[in-house]
C-alpha cells in the first residue's frame, strides 16, 4: 500500500504489486496493519500528528540464526519451547554476548522437520545488544553454537544446516512516552472514521496481542456497521 486519501464515502487506497502494477480501490474501512514506519508514511498526508507519533516508535535490530542438527548432537536433546536469557545473563555467562534466547523450533512445530532432526532458532541483538548486528556471520554462528552447548552439553556433531537472517528493524521498542504516542494514534482514528491502526508497535508485541488487536477492530467495525460486510471491498480500478 502506498497512498491513502479520504473520499466522501470512505477512503481511496493505492497499492503497488511486486511487479510494479498499480492498484486502486475504494473502501469504507481501512485497517493499517503494516509496521510503524510504513503506517507513518501512508498516513502523513492525512494526519500529520499520527504520522509523527508513529515515526517516533524506534525498532531494535534482530539477527536470527537457524540451525538443523541430528538428534544426539549434545548430551540432552532440546525439548519444550526454548530458553530466554534475562538481561545481562549472556554477558555474565560469557562468550554468548547478544544472545537473547533460543527457540526449539522442532518441538514447537514438530511437522517442520523429520523426527530424527532438531531445529533451533537462536535470536540475537535487540535494543540491549544492537551492536551484534555488525558481527560477521561466523561470529554469530559461533555464539549460537556456544549457547546451545551451554544449555544442552558439549557439541558431539556439527549442525547439518545453518542460515543467518538479519532484520534491521526487528522489534519495536516501547520507550518512555509510548502511551502518549499510542493515544495520538487512537485520537487520529476518532478524527478519521473508518481508519484503524494495529500492529506489534502499538499495544502488544506478541503474536497473541496482534491477533487480539485484529479481532477487536473487526468486532468494532461489524458492531458499528452490522449490515456492512468487511469484504468484498467496493469496486476495484486497475491501471496497467
Ligand atoms: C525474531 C523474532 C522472534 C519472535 N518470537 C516470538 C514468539 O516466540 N512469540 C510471540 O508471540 N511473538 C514473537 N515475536 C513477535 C511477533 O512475531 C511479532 O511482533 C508479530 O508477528 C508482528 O505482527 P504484525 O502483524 O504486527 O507485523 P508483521 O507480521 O511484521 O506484519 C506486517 C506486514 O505488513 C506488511 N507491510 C509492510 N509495509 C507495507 C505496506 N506499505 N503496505 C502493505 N503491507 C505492508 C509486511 O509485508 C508484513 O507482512 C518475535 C519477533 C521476532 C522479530
Amino acid at each position: 500500500m502506498t497512498h491513502l486519501q479520504p473520499t466522501p464515502d470512505g477512503w481511496e487506497v493505492k497499492a503497488q504489486s511486486a511487479s510494479g502494477t498499480e492498484h486502486s480501490l475504494l473502501a469504507r474501512h481501512v485497517i493499517l496493519a503494516c509496521p510503524a514506519p510504513a503506517q507513518a508514511r501512508i498516513v502523513a498526508p492525512v494526519d500529520n500528528e499520527a504520522s509523527e507519533a508513529l515515526h517516533g516508535i524506534p525498532y531494535g535490530p534482530v539477527v536470527v540464526v537457524c540451525t538443523a542438527w541430528s538428534k544426539g548432537s549434545w548430551s540432552i536433546d532440546p525439548e519444550g519451547f526454548g530458553v530466554l536469557l534475562a538481561r545481562n545473563e549472556a554477558q555474565r555467562i560469557g562468550g554468548i554476548d547478544g544472545v537473547l534466547g533460543m527457540l526449539f523450533t522442532s518441538s514447537i512445530f514438530p511437522d517442520h522437520t523429520h523426527s530424527d532432526e532438531v531445529l533451533i532458532r537462536t535470536i540475537l541483538g535487540g535494543s540491549i545488544a544492537p551492536e551484534i548486528f555488525e558481527a560477521s556471520d561466523q561470529e554469530l554462528i559461533a555464539r549460537a553454537r556456544r549457547a546451545a552447548a551451554i544449555c544442552l552439553g558439549p557439541e558431539r556433531k556439527p549442525p547439518n544446516m545453518i542460515r543467518v537472517y538479519r532484520h534491521p528493524a526487528g522489534i519495536p521498542q516501547y520507550r518512555v512516552g509510548h502511551p502518549a504516542r499510542v493515544a495520538t494514534v487512537r485520537a487520529a482514528e476518532t478524527r478519521h472514521p473508518g481508519l484503524y491502526f494495529i500492529g506489534n508497535h502499538l499495544e502488544g508485541i506478541g503474536v497473541k496481542d496482534c491477533a487480539r488487536a485484529g479481532l477487536e477492530v473487526a468486532t468494532k467495525i461489524t458492531a458499528r456497521h452490522p449490515s456492512d460486510p468487511l469484504s468484498p471491498p467496493m469496486p476495484v480500478e486497475r491501471s496497467p
